[in-house]
């Protein structure tokens, strides 16, 4: 902070930091529109690793920022920021623009690997997102069933009618959806039973430190027996250590990703990783 800080006028400081957040908000959003043009963002991508055969179907794709004078700026950060202005319809157009030109040129380069993408609170509401994103896989000639769209159990419950009929367009269009930060947000289960998805990702907080005989142990659990009992495939996220694999495994999980595995890549170095994989069929060759 500033002189006011070092001055220690308690007022002073409560009101200087929160001008200074306030001022980063108003350059980020001021940014955001130009940046997306000017080739300051890009996507990452992290395996999802299926845990029957070890292969890596689907990876996600992670939104990145880089800002020439600012630096990195997290998508935690101006995603919230991009969904408070309207530019958040912009960046997913972005988003989904890319990661389906990306799967076709992975499958021309013989990559058979689909990818997820995040979807915001305000896509998920969005009546042209269905159009949009079937249009873009037609052009590209990319088939439904390489997409996964993630959504977080609290946007689809923010407007649940309007969020229903737009994720039963998708389905229908042979997307594969799937609820993001699951046990993070408040669903009851006669909403969850209620949404057309196909896989739930258990939020990373329950999985980071995941041991055998702690409490995570017994959420992670619960929630699996949970999405089994709806029909729902399970993928654990957060994955960073063999023993958190190890209970994962035990418990029936299906899909992992986390660092244990691989780190959010680059595109080319995703490649040379999943070719890698294919190349030494090994268990457990993870980390
Ligand atoms: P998310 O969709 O839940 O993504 C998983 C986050 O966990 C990613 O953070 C990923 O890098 C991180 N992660 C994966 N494995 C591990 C691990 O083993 N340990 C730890 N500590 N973290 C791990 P990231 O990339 O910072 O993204 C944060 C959030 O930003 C995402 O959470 C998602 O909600 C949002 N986001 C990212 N890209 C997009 C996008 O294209 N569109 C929208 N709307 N949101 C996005
Ligand atoms: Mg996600
Ligand atoms: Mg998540
Ligand atoms: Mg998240």
């Amino acid at each position: 902070m500033n002189e006011a800080k070092l001055s220690g006028e308690g007022l002073m400081v409560y009101e200087a930091g929160l001008d200074e957040r306030h001022q980063r908000q108003l350059q980020l959003i001021r940014h955001m529109a130009e940046g997306l043009s000017q080739g300051e963002f890009f996507l990452q991508f992290q395996p999802k690793v299926n845990l029957a055969d070890d292969q890596v179907s689907f990876a996600e794709a992670l939104l990145r920022w880089k800002h020439p004078q600012l630096g990195p700026i997290p998508p935690d950060e101006f995603i919230a920021l991009a969904e408070r202005s309207d530019l958040i319809g912009q960046i997913s157009r972005w988003v989904v623009e890319q990661a389906v030109a990306q799967v076709a040129r992975w499958s021309a380069q013989g990559v058979d690997c689909g990818l997820a993408l995040n979807l915001s609170a305000h896509d998920v509401v969005d009546p042209a997102l269905p159009g949009i994103i079937t249009d873009t896989l037609r052009r590209h000639r990319v088939s439904p069933q390489k997409i996964i769209l993630e959504i977080t159990e609290s946007a689809v419950m923010r407007d649940l009618n309007a969020a229903l009929s737009n994720l039963d367009a998708l389905r229908r269009a042979g997307l594969t959806l799937s609820i993001d930060d699951f046990g993070t947000g408040h669903s009851s289960l006669a909403q969850l039973k209620r949404l057309p998805v196909d896989e739930l990702k258990i939020d990373r907080s329950f999985v980071l430190s995941l041991m055998p005989g702690t409490e995570d142990e017994r959420i992670v659990d619960s929630v699996l027996r949970l999405a089994h009992a709806l029909g729902l495939r399970v993928v654990a996220e957060g994955v960073e250590s063999a023993e958190g694999l190890d209970v994962l495994r035990r418990l029936g999980c299906e899909v992992v990703q986390g660092y244990y595995f691989s780190r959010p890549l680059a595109a080319d170095d995703f490649v040379r990783w999943w070719q890698q994989r294919r190349t030494v069929p090994a268990k457990d060759s993870a980390a």
